[in-house]
């Protein structure tokens, strides 16, 4: 497949744009380096590059493209917001009705409070938190990524339970201190934490089904024990469903079937975005309204935005929850997902190419192991270079996957039968290329 194009314009790209890309997770540096793809259009399950290749297209750009590229029904409600203003920096009824919608599908949310991305939205529910229990320190677990801010970009140092060391340079140890780390699905590791920290922790926070290290589901009994220590503690539960809400079912991790006791994990804060900004810059935050009250203008803690709430994304919010809302859509794509995940394990198979695949609904994630992946050792203890050389074997066939192994595979409301089989032919291939290698 020819890429001649977009290797033009990253090396263009590199002059101009910090390593050639806006967010560093679309470089190939995890994948073997070299130029990432520029995609020109997209609609449905497809893109299009700038060469004229086609790829079937299972990043859904991290998540929030649910109901394929350029949805009729929600580009219309874009163009309409746009005609009528982008912008106007003063309410409108817009805001009411998206308001409306998410606490209606997800009832923990008395109030809630638009912002612009998911690192937002996690952000001020941590100084809510602060603010509420005027306590310094969060919990989070290792391998969940909560966006960019301060906090949240620490990870575990050596040891079970550990305070954090920070991620990226540009972070204060003084900062990290205030976060500590502990393995996912270890309610004994989260217990021990609390005893030793637990009078200053303002907040645990959560992936309730974990999308940043692959799909991972929380163990029988997790989400359970982890709301009930919080609360021995006198800590507050935040919950972060950036990818998770409305990627499974019209709701939320929170509110999903099956999950566990809806009452015995309702978390006191949530933080939201990606889906319910159907594809326009959003985030969200909400929260009993006692604690909410925390919030300017009401209480101490402050928290603004000048693009918040505007009608452009509010809009296309709207629109996808409407489609998505509509009779037996997540059942579509939980079938074709059942086809596909079932078609890769077994061409995995056929090719003796170790492959974990955990699936929740329509989402998936492929692990190159032969072990379960249950927390982030697990996940990091795969095979990335077969990863890499899948993930370019693919591409080569045209399939667009995210270029990392801790990453899942979405799909759409626009994917098909077709595609799936399309999907499966080109893995097929390209385990069958991995294992003559
Ligand atoms: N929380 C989670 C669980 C995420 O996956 C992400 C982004 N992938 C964020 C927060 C940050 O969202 P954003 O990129 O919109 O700032």
């Amino acid at each position: 497949m020819n890429r001649k194009q977009s290797e033009l314009l990253y090396e263009e790209a590199l002059k101009h744009i910090v390593g050639g890309v806006n967010s560093p997770s679309r470089s190939f540096k995890a994948v073997g380096g070299g130029a990432p793809v520029f995609m020109k259009n997209a609609e449905g399950a497809y893109f299009w590059d700038v060469d004229g290749n086609r790829y079937v297209d299972y990043l859904a750009a991290y998540g929030p493209i649910i109901t394929g590229h350029a949805h009729p029904h929600v580009t219309k409600a874009i163009q309409e917001a746009a005609a009528n203003g982008t912008l106007y920096g003063t309410p409108t009824e817009l805001e009411i009705k998206l308001a409306v919608m998410l606490k209606e599908a997800i009832p923990s949310m008395d109030k809630v409070r638009f912002v612009n991305s998911g690192t937002e939205a996690v952000m001020t529910t941590i100084r809510v938190a602060r603010a509420y229990t005027k306590r310094n320190k969060i919990i989070k677990f290792a391998g969940c990524y909560h966006g960019h801010s301060d906090l949240v970009l620490v990870a575990a140092g050596s040891g079970p339970s550990t305070l954090g060391i920070p991620d990226s340079a540009g972070i204060p140890t003084s900062i990290a201190q205030e976060v500590i780390t502990v393995p996912f699905n270890d309610a004994e590791a989260l217990g021990d934490a609390l005893e030793q920290w637990g009078d200053d922790v303002a907040a645990v926070m959560v992936e309730p089904i974990v999308g940043n290290f692959g799909m991972v589901m929380p163990k029988p009994g997790f989400l359970e024990d982890l709301c009930r220590l919080a609360r021995q503690y006198g800590a507050l539960v935040i919950y972060d469903e950036v990818i998770t809400a409305f990627r499974f079912h019209y709701g939320s991790a929170q509110t999903y079937a099956g999950l566990a006791n809806h009452d015995l994990i309702k978390p006191d804060l949530t933080a939201l975005g990606k889906i319910i900004g159907g594809g326009l810059p959003i985030g969200a935050y909400g929260g009993s309204k006692e604690i909410m009250e925390q919030v300017a203008p009401l209480g101490p803690a402050y928290q603004a935005g000048t693009m918040a709430g505007n009608p452009a994304s509010i809009s296309a919010g709207i629109a996808c929850l409407e489609v998505l809302k509509a009779e037996g859509v997540y059942e579509v794509m939980e079938r074709l997902t059942v086809k596909l995940t079932n078609g890769l394990a077994e061409s995995a198979s056929r090719h003796g190419v170790p492959l974990t695949i955990n699936r929740i609904r329509g989402s998936f994630s492929t692990h190159f192991c032969d072990h379960p992946v249950t927390n982030y050792d697990e996940a990091q203890d795969t095979d990335g270079e077969v990863f890499a050389a899948f993930f370019r074997a693919m591409l080569n066939r045209g399939v667009n996957l995210a270029p990392s192994k801790y990453e899942a595979w979405f799909l759409t409301t626009a994917h098909k039968e077709e595609d799936i089989y399309f999907t499966l032919d080109a893995a097929e291939a390209s385990f069958n290329e991995i294992s003559s290698k």
